[in-house]
């Protein structure tokens, strides 16, 4: 079984994640995708991301590395290594993927009833965009590119297998508990 959660930027994907893994210890590990943007705030190498240079990317791409991958954002690419799924199955434990939305449903085509994919939604763009601001490590043009995207990503919460609504926190943690139990 593998989770997939997408969300637009800000919804509190990493909030959700991070819970899962807290709750949950030994039983479920994150993806670590590679990107080609810049690390932020506490962001390190191995832990959020493989922070790698475009050239390392290009050449990951021509070598059919990539499980999926996608510029997320005009010049910045994000992929998820064949290597990761393997390190983290080879560990025995279940894969949490954190991925935009193109990309969790490509991989829900490639795992199937496999995969249980869930789309985590803000309560409104104007919410999203307090909590992007109120995170302080974005800047105000990465903002608003991100909110541009949320709109367009929100369209295709109907394609996901469970919608959770991240307003109230401790009522969206519970929702994804059941979910994947
Ligand atoms: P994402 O990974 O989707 O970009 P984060 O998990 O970083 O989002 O959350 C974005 C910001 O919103 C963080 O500062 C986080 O603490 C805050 N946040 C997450 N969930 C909630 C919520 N239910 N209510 C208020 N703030 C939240
Ligand atoms: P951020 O820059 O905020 O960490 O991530 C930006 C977006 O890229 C988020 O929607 C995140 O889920 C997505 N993303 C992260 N890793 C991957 C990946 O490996 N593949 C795809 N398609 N998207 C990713």
């Amino acid at each position: 079984m593998i989770i997939i959660l997408c969300a637009p930027s800000g919804s509190g994907k990493s909030t959700m994640v991070r819970h899962l893994l807290e709750t949950y210890p030994g039983k479920y590990e994150l993806s670590i995708s590679a990107t080609t943007r810049a690390p932020r705030g506490q962001e390190q190498h191995g832990k959020e991301y493989y922070f790698i240079s475009r050239e390392e990317f290009e050449q990951h791409i021509a070598n059919q590395d990539f499980i999926e991958y996608e510029q997320v954002y005009e010049g910045l690419y994000y992929g998820t290594l064949k290597s990761e799924i393997e390190r983290i199955r080879s560990a025995g434990r279940t894969i949490v993927f954190d991925i935009d939305v193109k990309g969790g449903l490509n991989l829900k085509r490639i795992f199937g009833g496999e995969a249980l994919a869930i789309f985590v939604a803000p309560p409104s763009v104007e919410e999203l965009r307090r909590r992007l601001e109120g995170r302080g490590d974005t800047s105000a043009d990465m903002i608003e590119k991100r909110l541009a995207k949320a709109e367009i990503e929100m369209a295709d919460a109907p394609y996901f297998d469970h919608v959770v609504v991240n307003d109230d926190l401790a009522k969206a943690k519970k929702e994804l508990d059941k979910l994947v139990q």
